[in-house]
């Protein structure tokens, strides 16, 4: 039974194992930040999470995804209200609506998208990745 104030959650032991492995490697890092336990690892996973989904809809609230195909995602732009295409381009992302640039909102968009990680596997493309999920 979780102390008052907490609740407790059941999680699959697969990814309970994959968290664990990751908060064992970075221990040591962990505990400078003060994060001693791995429950507290896993408290401050979730809150960095909802920060990054707060800021993510709050900066792309206008961009709605249409589909993800092998090697592009069509995306449509409420703000232009217009369709853009990201494609795959030699492990770049480049996006059509803006005269094939890898920088702007839409590729953007298409990095945070979790289906974009299957397409990298398989095409093996280099994304810039956060450290602690090496
Ligand atoms: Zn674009």
């Amino acid at each position: 039974m979780p102390k008052p104030g907490f609740k407790s959650i059941t999680v699959s032991e697969n990814i309970y194992k994959k968290f664990f492995e990751v908060y064992e490697k970075n221990r040591k890092g962990l505990e400078l930040k003060g994060i001693m336990s791995f429950s507290g690892y896993l408290t401050s996973r979730m809150e960095e999470m909802m920060i990054k989904d707060e800021v993510f809809a709050k900066h792309s609230p206008f961009i709605e995804k249409i589909a993800v195909d092998q090697n592009r995602v069509i995306l449509k732009d409420n703000k232009k209200n217009r369709i853009a295409e990201v494609l795959m381009n030699n492990g770049e992302l480049q996006c059509l609506l803006d005269d094939g640039r890898s920088d702007c909102v839409h590729v953007g968009f298409v990095y945070s998208l979790p289906e974009l990680y299957g397409i990298i596997s398989s095409k093996g493309i280099n994304v810039p990745r956060s450290t602690h999920m090496r």
